[in-house]
């Protein structure tokens, strides 16, 4: 069994032979719920965690750090990163609208999109939900994608989104329905959009401004009986709404850097938190925003640091956004596949006052490893 060197930048290697692994970190985020469990080891065995003890063992290797589950983006749009900034000077509209720039321009600019930075953003993943516009990109933004270890779940629509036959077809392709603007899709594709719901997982821009709000972009979705994997956005929800959410079982995606950027502020989280509401973080156009989800967690906190604990945060990113995007969460446990990520900072893993807040402020710029079932370990700086 060989492990490759936590210090080297890039490292990429699979782990050999059946034998178990332990490896002794100071922390674990364990369960679905990430209890804390201080200097303790895990042991893995053809890519399952076998074991997970309150000790160090004197046959593990002693990585250190804190070990959690790969976060899930829960919303991105990949296909703008090939225009960088080209959102700078232009409103919401008047970018991504259905007249907005970014349709063309990501059809004109069709090119390897995955550098550096971007791999090793994707790599941190367990999965990552793409809003594809063109659902023709869908086949090769998943072969790119997943030669970063993440699962690509494509999320996507017709070229005329007058046709339902083109709907279930998108759907097959990418493997889901992303709604851009559901007010803009009249009855008879709403009625398709229920049919395929109970088939393929759907998702949809809700109340992103305000006046999608206005004119009920969230209850012609609920009116229909679409079945809602989860909504994203849902700026200018009011209260009665997010309740609605929590009744119904609906994740909200919030993009925070995306909302702030473009209509100056988020959802009201804290209140949809203490309603209950299953809140998952996305980093929305790739173009505009890296997606760096911990460049998210790190702005919600600095926005809500008197009203939202960072636990809430971490899980957010940790076990809600598996939910948000239809999947089981793979935390960590005995019997889960190992899908772990450990961030190697001493500062973070040994000398916090708050474990969670530390992964908020810090994980974006430590060291880390990831691990992920059976045979793959990477590790980058
Ligand atoms: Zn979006």
């Amino acid at each position: 069994m060989k492990i490759p060197s936590p210090d080297r930048s890039g490292g990429e290697e699979g782990i050999s032979g059946t034998e178990p692994i332990i490896i002794n970190l100071d922390k674990i985020l364990v369960g679905e719920n990430l209890d804390i469990v201080e200097h303790a080891y895990i042991q893995i065995e053809n890519g399952v965690i076998t074991d997970i003890e309150n000790t160090w063992s004197h046959d593990g290797i002693s990585l250190g750090g804190i070990a959690t589950p790969l976060p899930v983006n829960a919303h991105v749009h990949l296909n703008d990163y090939v225009v960088p900034e080209a959102c700078i000077g232009l409103d919401l509209a008047s970018f991504v609208g259905s007249k907005g720039i970014k349709l063309p321009l990501t059809r004109l600019n069709r090119h390897y999109f995955l550098d550096k930075p971007l791999k090793e953003s994707l790599n941190t993943y367990y999965s990552v939900a793409d809003f594809q516009e063109h659902k023709d990109y869908c086949r090769e933004n998943k072969e790119l994608v997943e030669r970063t270890g993440a699962i690509y779940l494509g999320f996507s629509r017709p070229s005329n989104p007058l046709d339902p036959a083109e709907y279930w077809e998108a759907a097959r392709l990418c493997g889901g329905i992303g709604v851009s603007n559901p007010l803009r899709l009249p009855p008879h594709v709403m009625e398709e959009l229920h049919r395929i719901s109970q088939q393929y997982p759907v998702s949809a821009h809700v109340s992103e401004t305000e006046k999608m709000e206005e004119r009920g972009s969230l209850h012609y979705l609920l009116n229909y009986r679409i079945k809602m994997t989860s909504i994203v956005h849902g700026v200018f929800l009011k209260r009665w709404e997010l309740r609605i959410l929590a009744e119904e079982n609906i994740p909200l995606v919030v993009c925070p850097r995306s909302n702030i950027w473009f209509v100056g502020r988020t959802a009201d989280i804290p209140y949809a938190l203490t309603e209950g509401v299953t809140i998952a973080i996305g980093t929305d156009n790739a173009g505009c925003f890296h997606p760096d989800i911990f460049a998210e967690m790190e702005l919600l906190f600095t926005i809500f640091r008197n009203s939202i604990d960072p636990y809430e945060i971490v899980r957010m990113a940790f076990i809600n956004g598996y939910i948000a995007v239809g999947i089981k969460p793979r935390h960590i446990d005995t019997g889960q596949p190992a899908n772990i990520l450990i961030l190697r900072e001493p500062r973070l893993a040994r000398h916090t006052w708050n474990v969670y807040g530390s992964i908020i402020r810090r994980a974006r710029y430590c060291d880390k490893i990831i691990l992920r079932g059976k045979s793959i370990v990477k590790s980058f700086n």
